[in-house]
């Protein structure tokens, strides 16, 4: 998300003549856009604040803005080090903000009036996309779900989407413009809720599953992701609609975040681990009834945390037990740090971090025995890949499956569909050679 809306920032500064550089040296207007979702994340800003500090000292013209997901806390924090703190969704009055202002720095009591007078629509400004053929749309941004671990619901706000005509324009748009891959982005892809009026002036309420087949049923070769669903509310009509629509590449990233039902309580998570098994088993079949080939499988990624306030070992044992029985493709798995303002702040960090890193080591060790055994499912197979970059002398893509795929061939292949076969297969890759 942080990345897309980094592109519609972008957009607003190019419009204002502002140019791009890659040399922060050289820079008139620094804009640091945040995550605030992990420590590490915001660590990283804290080091960027001194390293801009140090840049001012030595260009008085310098300026420098902190926008993005910026908690109450970290707010007081860095507001020495940056000339505005803005919230992402003041950025249609960026241009006006700054070109009246002259840059120059505002008493925060006006910054803070600016900012709260604003009735803003930022999804509505065009984003600057950074690869044209592989495009993030957001439907949708903020959360109402209070995960007690999350900081989105803070520093996002509610939910608000998108409606589903001007996501529509918006994908049309970057069709046109060669996207092979669309990215539907949303907090919560499967909240999404929108009205739109058809041409007999009917109102009809479009869902998420809706809109995923509005998509699919644009003309173009093209593939259709989305990042991410809750897997509370995933209804029926979103599993047969995924499955049916072929443009919706066969692979989902399902956050789990713990494998034991009192941990998953603690965290405001709303399901049980048999609700999430039943899902996944409903996933699994759905895709084995409508699709061929390949596509009967359908790859699973997840997010989990380990050494959330009080998981005892047993409660971490459970985890790894239901870890295996899932068997996931991938898993982005994070060592639990509290966030400010959120309910598991609150809450004793009693897992050490020594014994967060523990936790961490032992999923991550059965995550690579379990992905490459899944990976050799691909083993002597043709694949399609969509080549995104170059690197080493080799070519890199995703597969359908969102598997990264390296082979070897020219560099005007990036941004193009290209068949691959492979020839090996790692625990996090596929190696390969160039077909066509
Ligand atoms: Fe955060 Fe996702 Fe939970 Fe919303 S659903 S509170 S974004 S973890």
């Amino acid at each position: 998300m942080n990345k897309s809306d980094s592109e519609r920032i972008a957009q607003v500064l190019e419009g204002m003549g502002y140019q791009k550089t890659s040399n922060e040296k050289e820079a008139d207007l620094l804009v640091v856009n945040m995550c605030s979702v992990r420590q590490s994340a915001v660590d990283r800003v804290y080091g960027m604040a001194k390293k801009i500090q140090t840049l001012k000292a030595k260009s008085y013209k310098l300026k420098a803005i902190l926008t993005g997901c910026v908690s109450k806390k970290d707010f007081s924090k860095f507001k020495n080090f940056f000339d505005f703190i803005l919230p992402i969704k003041t950025l249609p009055k960026w241009q006006e903000f700054l070109k009246k202002k002259g840059v120059h720095f505002l008493p925060n009591q006006r910054e803070k009036d600016f900012v709260e007078n604003l009735k803003c629509d930022y999804l509505k400004i065009k984003p600057k996309h950074e690869k044209s053929f592989s495009v993030f749309i957001p439907i949708s941004t903020g959360c109402d779900n209070f995960c007690s671990f999350c900081i989105v619901p803070f520093v996002r706000g509610p939910l608000i989407c998108r409606p589903a005509n001007e996501i529509l324009n918006e994908v049309k748009e970057a069709i046109k413009n060669g996207a092979k891959e669309i990215w539907l982005l949303g907090q919560n892809v499967n909240d999404y809720n929108s009205k739109l009026k058809s041409q007999k002036s009917k109102v009809n309420v479009i869902n998420f599953a809706r809109l995923l087949k509005m998509i699919n049923d644009i003309p173009g070769d093209f593939w259709i992701r989305f990042t991410s669903p809750h897997p509370k509310n995933f209804s029926n009509e979103l599993i047969e609609t995924m499955a049916k629509c072929q443009k919706v590449t066969p692979y989902l990233n399902l956050p789990l975040q713990s494998g034991d039902d009192e941990i998953l309580k603690k965290m405001n998570r709303n399901y049980t681990t048999k609700d999430y098994e039943n899902l996944v088993k409903k996933i699994r079949q759905t895709f084995k009834k409508y699709r061929k080939g390949l596509e009967k499988y359908v790859a699973i990624s997840t997010d989990i945390i380990v050494g959330f306030p009080g998981e005892t070992r047993k409660q971490f044992e459970n985890t790894v037990k239901f870890f295996k029985k899932i068997k996931f493709d991938m898993a982005y798995i994070a060592k639990f740090s509290p966030r400010p303002g959120t309910a598991a702040e609150k809450m004793k960090d009693d897992v050490s971090p020594k014994e967060k890193e523990r936790r961490y080591k032992i999923l991550t060790n059965i995550l690579k025995k379990i992905a490459k055994k899944k990976n050799e499912k691909f083993l002597n197979k043709e694949i399609e890949v969509l080549v995104e970059e170059e690197k080493n002398g080799f070519l890199l893509g995703k597969s359908r499956h969102f598997k990264t795929v390296k082979f070897k061939g020219e560099k005007n292949l990036i941004g193009e569909f290209v068949k691959v076969k492979v020839l090996k297969a790692e625990p996090f890759g596929l190696f390969g050679k160039l077909i066509k």
